[in-house]
């Protein structure tokens, strides 16, 4: 948000009609600055104004959608240069590169493991979001096929990679709908491309050999009405690319340089022919600031720690990870099996589960809202305290879920256990183990039915 509440309250009508929802225009001015209001919210903004507001407040970095539906990719939209500074927004797309070079047994293969390739981890799966359609052959028909199959036979978004531009523009054609990612638009072909790209509505993915060339490039397809843009500066090794992707950040966010405030595309495929550097060229821009990252590879030891680092920078700093309070019954527990509880700090959660999983023994697992904080935070704050717990038991009925008598609490939590057994009398309260990973030795030896 470039503008301040202040700033846009000296546009505003000034008559405090109420009618944005808001008793005045100043509250109204202030919510808009945190982008908690719309400006069609007040009817009364003089046509130039809005325009003149609506480019101010428009985001450093645009936002750009490739593909459509539930498998779109959105990216751009960052506000920080660091996470730690707010949290990034719109975890980088990861594209898995496939020549028409390749024989159809190859690619079909290939199309097929990325379709079953994806991981979960707290909750949350992680999966690649592109193909990456490389024009290699020299064949229009070649390309077109694989286009095409990618296009019917998946619902990954797609880019489309040519330097002839009939041939990519004509692929673009067979999968307009889909919104394909049309690539590289550059000084060579801009003008042929313009019209086409218009009229399929479609992003453009833009390369030049300099952050000059790139400027002049996106400024020539805003001033014609192409808006989605995807920037590639051509860098050739990963340190290039760092400087490329750190400097097109900075120029955006830090001097509100409209020609490079858009989503950047990298290539560590064409960067390294090693497998090991390619993986660390993709990790490095996971960080720094790619919105799309193209690799080679389909093998899940490659791709595995690609994504959780994207997931692990692209989670929101600013909030912890939950999952919601309930009783969680693992592996069809009965009135006889045990009952654990703990906080609803995702990672604490999906550690005990995994280990009650693992145990092989059904369990009832009790998750009370902590705000997403851990046992001993939640204790210090009054929120997974013995009165806490107790008012749990009673809002779930869990006396009337098992015959016996006995909680194992989190093995951290010891003063935990004097408060429970003054607020819950008839139960036994059983330390559980320090360490999740003790949780399965522990149930195994130590319940019997
Ligand atoms: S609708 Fe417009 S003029 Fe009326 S209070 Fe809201 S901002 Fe002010």
């Amino acid at each position: 948000m470039a503008l301040k509440g202040a700033e846009i309250m000296k546009r505003l009508p000034k008559t405090n009609c109420k009618e944005c929802g808001y008793a005045t225009c100043f509250a109204f001015a202030m919510k808009l600055a945190t982008g908690g209001a719309k400006l069609e919210d007040c009817p009364y903004l003089a046509p130039e104004v809005k325009v003149e507001l609506e480019a101010a407040m428009a985001p450093p970095i645009k936002r750009v959608t490739i593909g459509v539906g539930e498998t779109a990719l959105v990216i751009g939209e960052e506000e920080v240069m660091f996470r730690h500074e707010k949290t990034f927004f719109h975890e980088p797309g990861i594209a898995i590169l496939i020549s028409d070079k390749e024989n159809d047994s190859d690619i079909e293969k290939k199309i097929k493991d990325i379709k079953e390739l994806h991981f979960e981890r707290i909750g949350k799966e992680l999966k690649i979001n592109l193909l990456a359609l490389s024009f290699e052959s020299g064949d229009k028909t070649k390309f077109e096929t694989l286009v095409k199959k990618a296009y019917e036979t998946t619902d990954f978004a797609l880019i489309l990679i040519c330097n002839n531009i009939d041939v990519l523009l004509s692929a673009a054609a067979l999968c307009a709908d889909r919104k394909p990612l049309v690539y590289p638009i550059t000084k060579e072909n801009i003008d042929l491309a313009i019209p086409k790209l218009k009229e399929l509505r479609t992003p453009a993915g833009v390369k030049g050999e300099s952050i000059e060339e790139i400027v002049s490039l996106t400024s020539t397809l805003k001033e014609a009405g192409v808006e989605e843009i995807v920037l590639d500066p051509g860098s050739k090794n990963l340190k290039e690319g760092i400087r490329d992707q750190t400097f097109i950040r900075r120029a955006a966010l830090k001097k509100g340089f409209r020609p490079l405030g858009y989503p950047t595309i990298t290539f560590p495929c064409f960067m390294y022919q090693d497998k090991f550097k390619e993986a660390l060229a993709a990790a490095a821009f996971i960080t720094k600031y790619a919105g799309i990252i193209v690799i080679s590879q389909v093998d899940k030891h490659f791709l595995f720690p690609l994504l959780v680092q994207r997931f692990n920078i692209y989670t929101d700093p600013r909030r912890p990870m939950t999952v919601e309070e309930k009783v969680y019954e693992i592996s069809k527990p009965n009135e006889y099996s045990p009952i654990l509880i703990s906080t609803n700090y995702a990672l604490d959660f999906f550690i005990v589960s995994g280990a009650i999983e693992e145990a092989n023994i059904p369990a009832y697992l009790c998750i009370k809202d902590t705000g997403g904080i851990g046992v001993m935070a939640a204790w210090t704050s009054g929120k997974f305290n013995g009165e806490a717990i107790a008012d749990f038991f009673k809002k779930y009925g869990i006396e009337n879920k098992v015959k016996h008598r006995k909680l194992i609490i989190p093995g951290v939590a010891k003063k935990l256990k004097d408060e429970l057994e003054e607020e819950l009398p008839d139960w036994e309260i059983i330390f559980g183990p320090l360490e999740g990973s003790d949780i399965p030795k522990f149930l195994s030896e130590g319940w019997k039915e």
